[in-house]
């Protein structure tokens, strides 16, 4: 018979740490818990087995379950010497979700179950403590049918707001039936609430479940249980849990585990309490205890953000014993599990249980701060604290924050809790769809929230920060934020926000849709209008890990860079060489554009003159050729304009890098995109070049393709013009030789010829190179070994894949352009892709979009063959890739898997690339 059920009480337990398939990471670390003797409420958890069961028969139950359940319930019951039910001292329970990738806020919880009008007075009798035993009962039937029937949340807010107005009076606050609801709440916070005000709660709350159910609140506690336990799988399923996983690419699981767990309370008066901690500031990763508590409340108080809770520290004054331990339980875990842990813990009359542990999600700087103190501190290995930072995460690092400068010029409007670092500057807005509505249309939106819930997450996955008024550092909101690795700020209760007027107020300050702000997450600071970002600093806690990642690393990482500029943030960044500069980026800078539109106006005529002269002979021949003349000279005017702006542009590039390598492709794109495409852009060129409009436009229709794409690109160019790419090698060679002779660095330029399918073009583009090269250096007396150059190719069209060994006969290096090999090998637009590869993802075609991850099973197919088939002919062939995946942490394990010598990616990237290739070597090593 399969075991489904698995119980954790008196000291030990049928799972342990490493069952988190089975049991939910919350239900792993329960029995992990109870084994190493912390004081854990007994309970059990249904495997996550039963919700893949539940869905694949038609929300069906396996039939050895019930009879599971039913032994689990008697030996729970005994364990704590209660019964379900029992009329005079009942045992309550929590329902709680638990999959094997925690996914806070997504699934559904239930607390208190168990209570009805029979155990109600049990419970108040052994506890002595009638408003406890009604507080709890109005919780569980507002939970309960909130989570489990789907009655609205605010149905049962109204009724909690009547009675507050009500005790409002009674107590004297004035305006008591007017105030807006945070006021009321300040006023008459939920612990004013008296016995007799709970119970009339009871009763309203009551009606309200009749009124939207159709059925009277359930009396049976079994009946709640089963609810209980089928609104969680049935949680699984529901949108925002659904969004959730497809956000976070959570993929593969088999669904969530059900923990029921005997209640605990932390709502039985001042002597008790409920809170959350981390070992370990999740913000910055200091190593100090950090978390927060409220005295006299339920766990879901604290995560909801209804009250705003106390830091940690004052608990030591509350109940110095309960802290005591506490810190005890801290050391414990952090010894057990030699990682930073996530908490939550109740203290019932002065008793702490521990309710759940796990590891503590942190922001980037936090990751890396906490792996390397965990170093220092042998809690861990060099190698474990390289793979504890997520290489897409440290993004967040190396992101701007608001410039020092310009911040210290500003007072704040507002501040809140520093819930998630970095600077966002955006728009306002106030709601999850118009947050989504207006990133639609290209504008960088805050969005402002009371408190944020699940059904945001759209909204504030688009937004670049996110503000709240209301929640600590647990809230939702700073959970959420701090996973999307988002700005936020939380909490900020100075501010007053009106959903009907699309503003809010902080103090005389009011800010409207659309205003700009900026927030400062990581001090929790709310600025008007929009204060300039800097760029983050490299070195501390994060340049000790890259150091140990690059100690580990044994493939190379470079920078796709274009501009000094760029080359010198890829050096900066930790790039060994540029492996691919982009040299048509060059022509589209200041003037240069006219120099190179002239260069085109007439290179279509003498492509055309020349190849009439090739079909003519004799006096039509001549004719011809002396029609050649004119535009040929301007033809190499152009060219010879261009050249010493491109020269200059390498120089900076090359001294940039101080000797590392720079692989430079030859001109790419097709000519068409260099030109005017409107009629004022082609009116100036007219103007500018001397002639008609109507010859513009028949140069420009005399380009047009209609797959450009496939068409007059790449080498393609550099073969039907070859003096472009004479003009190209020579700036390259001209400006090596310079770099070297002058400042006295050594240049390793690497001449790539773009998008070769047959290896007869690379062999032209490298023996009109060569001759360029060979010119250069007869003139100019260079000696050997003076420029290292090479000259290679790309291969990114599938043709070049499969005949890469005739191609190694002629390319000293091979760079993988993963873009137009993807577009080229499964026939997907690069530019037109993005209708309908969304869907792809969600029907499951592919796992990712392919254009941001490699597709290994394909393109990768094809990758790992011109690897091959060009070691066989040249077998220390330099290869590397250039391509957007180059800084895909999932795409740059897999080159260094088919044994690349290099991933090369922008700038930015370029740490997450060393972390990545670090991570691989290991696991390879571990393996
Ligand atoms: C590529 O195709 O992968 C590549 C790097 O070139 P580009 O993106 O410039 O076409
Ligand atoms: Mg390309």
């Amino acid at each position: 018979m399969s075991k489904y059920v698995y119980f954790f009480g008196g000291g030990k337990a049928d799972g342990n740490r490493d069952m988190k398939d089975v049991l939910g990471g919350k239900g792993a670390n329960l029995a992990e818990m109870t084994n190493i003797g912390l004081p854990v409420p007994p309970g059990f958890t249904i495997s996550a087995g039963v919700c893949r069961y539940y869905y694949q028969h038609g929300k069906k139950y396996p039939p050895e379950l019930a009879k599971q359940v039913g032994r689990a319930v008697s030996r729970l019951e005994k364990e704590m010497g209660k019964r379900f039910g029992d009329a005079r001292d009942p045992l309550l329970v929590s329902v709680r979700s638990g999959a094997a990738v925690s996914m806070p806020g997504m699934m559904d919880t239930v607390l208190n179950l168990g209570l009805n009008e029979k155990t109600l007075p049990g419970l108040i009798k052994k506890t002595g403590n009638p408003r406890f035993g009604w507080d709890t009962y109005r919780r569980f039937i507002q939970m309960f049918g909130n989570v489990v029937m789907g009655v609205p949340h605010h149905a049962f807010e109204h009724q909690l707001e009547e009675i507050k107005r009500l005790v409002g009076k009674r107590n004297g606050v004035k305006g008591a039936a007017r105030l807006e609801q945070e006021a009321l709440n300040r006023a008459v916070p939920d612990t004013a609430l008296e016995e007799e005000d709970l119970k009339k709660l009871v009763q309203r709350y009551k009606k309200v479940y009749r009124k939207h159910t159709g059925e009277d609140f359930p009396s049976d506690p079994l009946d709640q249980l089963w609810k209980g336990i089928g609104a969680v799988f049935g949680s699984w399923n529901i949108p925002r849990a659904v969004k959730y996983r497809q956000i976070h690419s959570i993929k593969g699981l088999l669904g969530t585990a059900v923990n029921v767990q005997a209640m605990v309370f932390g709502n039985m008066g001042d002597d008790s309490g409920t809170g959350v901690a981390f070992t370990r500031d999740p913000s910055t990763g200091k190593n100090r205890f950090y978390g927060e508590y409220l005295l006299n409340a339920q766990g879901e108080d604290v995560v909801a953000g209804i009250r705003t809770p106390r830091p940690i520290s004052e608990l030591r004054r509350d109940m110095p014993g309960v802290y005591r331990e506490l810190i005890s339980i801290r050391k414990k875990l952090e010894r057990h599990y030699r990682d930073t842990q996530d908490l939550e813990f109740t203290i019932e009359k002065g008793r702490l249980f521990i309710l759940q542990t796990r590891t503590g999600k942190r922001t980037a700087q936090a990751a890396v701060k906490i792996a390397a103190d965990m170093v220092k501190e042998k809690l861990i290995s060099r190698r474990t604290a390289v793979l504890r930072v997520e290489p897409g995460q440290i993004d967040q690092i190396l992101h701007p924050m608001l410039d020092p400068a310009e911040e210290k010029k500003q007072k704040p409007i507002a501040t809140g809790l520093p819930a998630s670092p970095g600077a966002a500057v955006g728009k306002v807005v106030f709601s999850a769809e118009e947050a989504e509505d207006w990133h639609a249309k290209g504008e960088k939106v805050v969005l402002v929230r009371v408190e944020t819930s699940p059904e945001d997450i759209g909204g504030m996955n688009v937004a670049r920060g996110i503000l709240t008024a209301r929640g600590g550092m647990t809230s939702h909101a700073a959970v959420v934020a701090r996973g999307m690795g988002k700005p936020c700020v939380a909490g900020a209760g100075g501010i007053a926000i009106n959903y009907r007027k699309k503003e809010f107020k902080s103090g005389e300050v009011t800010v409207k849709e659309g205003d700009w702000i900026s927030l400062e997450g990581s001090r929790g600071y709310v600025y008007r209008g929009q204060i300039p970002t800097v760029e983050p600093k490299l070195s501390g806690p994060f340049g000790t890990l890259m150091k140990w990642a690059d100690s580990f690393r044994t493939i190379g990482v470079r920078a796709n860079a274009d501009t000094p500029r760029d080359a010198a943030a890829a050096v900066k960044f930790g790039a060994e060489g540029i492996g691919l500069c982009r040299t048509e980026h060059m022509f589209f800078e200041g003037e240069r554009i006219w120099s190179f539109r002239k260069m085109i106006l007439v290179a279509e005529k003498v492509k055309d003159l020349r190849a009439r002269i090739e079909d003519s002979t004799g006096d039509e021949k001549k004719k011809l050729e002396k029609m050649l003349s004119a535009p040929l000279k301007q033809y190499r005017r152009a060219l010879a304009e261009l050249l010493p702006l491109q020269r200059k542009d390498f120089e900076g590039i090359f001294r940039a890098l101080r000797g590392r390598p720079c692989t430079i492709r030859l001109l790419d794109p097709p000519l068409h995109e260099f030109l005017p495409q409107d009629s004022k852009g082609q009116k100036e060129m007219a103007r500018r070049m001397g002639v008609t409009g109507e010859e513009i436009r028949a140069t420009i229709a005399a380009l047009h393709e209609f797959n450009p794409m496939l068409g007059h690109r790449g080498c393609r160019l550099g073969l039907t013009y070859p003096e472009v790419s004479e003009m190209q090698v020579r700036a390259i060679i001209e400006a090596a030789l310079n770099v070297r002779r002058k400042a006295g660095i050594s240049v390793r330029p690497e001449i790539m010829i773009p998008l070769v399918g047959h290896v007869r073009e690379l062999e032209i583009a490298r023996n009109d190179a060569e001759e360029v090269i060979k010119n250069i250096f007869k003139k100019k007396k260079v000696k050997k070994n003076e420029i290292p150059y090479l000259i290679g190719t790309m291969i990114e069209i599938p043709r070049a894949a499969v005949t890469a060994d005739e191609i190694a006969r002629v390319a000293q290096f091979f760079s993988f352009g993963t873009n137009d090999l993807t577009q080229m090998g499964c026939g997907f637009s690069r530019d037109d892709a993005g209708s309908f590869l969304g869907d792809y993802v969600k029907l499951g075609v592919y796992e990712n979009d392919p254009f941001q991850v490699l597709d290994q099973a394909g393109i990768g197919k094809l990758v790992r063959m011109a690897i091959d088939l060009g070691r066989r002919v040249k077998p220390d062939l330099k290869i590397g890739i250039c391509g957007e995946h180059g800084g895909e942490p999932a795409s740059v394990e897999f080159c260094y898997r088919v044994g690349m010598d290099y991933v090369s990616c922008s700038p930015f990237r370029v740490p997450i690339a060393r972390l990545a290739a670090a991570q691989a070597a290991v696991r390879e090593k571990q393996k």
